[in-house]
């Protein structure tokens, strides 16, 4: 993988949403992503859900009681918070802000309704929406993990196809086939937002500094 990096121009870290329904593999995804770009860094969410075996404190997630997670939604702290399967689930403000800040883009794993919030709060920010190649593979990917029964597979697929409807809301989508070829895919989204010109907040050539701006055809910008 080429990553491009100069010392010529200074951007704001970017805001990646991954959203997706249960059973697309998004973790999986995830996984490989970090592999191709250990920089980005994962927000970690607050949510009032049990944590699950293997899950960790800080890591996964913040594990908050109601009354918790009811106080810092007072006092703003979250970038957005949503209901999602009878629990509350908020992105902490700060850290996303100061991502922003110090120029270090940060990857958002957060359902239809937060990346909706996201989007308007931080209209900068990429969402991308990740697909199963066909509804039915997706049922034949819940029944395979052997952990559900038929009741909670019926509900998670209409509670895809409700989600899957929401992609007309999203600027890119991907579909996970094949988790290597799905990971090239979002990696090659993440290049070419970091290679905008509209990102860039501060040019560290000279000439362009002292002079007028930089060059559109061969003539001087005036600005
Ligand atoms: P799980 O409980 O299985 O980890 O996540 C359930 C759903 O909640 C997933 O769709 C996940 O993307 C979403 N989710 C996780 N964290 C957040 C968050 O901070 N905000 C919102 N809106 N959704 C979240």
């Amino acid at each position: 993988m080429i990553r491009q990096t100069t010392s010529l121009a200074k951007r704001q870290g970017i805001i990646f949403i991954l959203s997706a329904p249960s059973g697309a593999g998004k973790t999986t995804l995830y996984n490989e992503l970090k592999r191709i770009h250990p920089e980005i860094r994962l927000s970690v969410s607050c949510t009032t859900r049990a944590r699950r075996p293997g899950e960790l404190n800080a890591r996964d997630y913040r594990f908050l009681s109601e009354p918790a997670f009811r106080a810092l939604q007072e006092r703003g702290e979250f970038a957005e918070w949503a209901k999602v399967h009878d629990y509350y689930y908020g992105t902490p403000k700060e850290p996303l802000d100061q991502s922003i800040r110090a120029g270090r883009d940060i990857l958002l794993d957060i359902d239809v309704q937060g990346a909706h919030q996201i989007k308007q709060a931080y209209p900068q920010a990429v969402s991308i929406f990740l697909l199963p190649p066909s509804l039915m593979e997706l049922k034949r990917r819940l029944a395979a993990r052997g952990t559900d029964g038929k009741e909670i597979i019926r509900r998670r697929l209409a509670n895809a196809r409700g989600e899957i409807r929401e992609i007309i809301r999203y600027d890119y989508y991907v579909v996970n086939r094949e988790v290597k070829q799905a990971a090239q895919v979002l990696s090659s989204i993440v290049e070419a937002e970091r290679a905008k010109i509209s990102r860039i907040t501060k040019w560290r050539i000279d000439p362009l500094r002292q002079g007028g701006g930089p060059k559109v055809h061969g003539q001087r910008r005036q600005n």
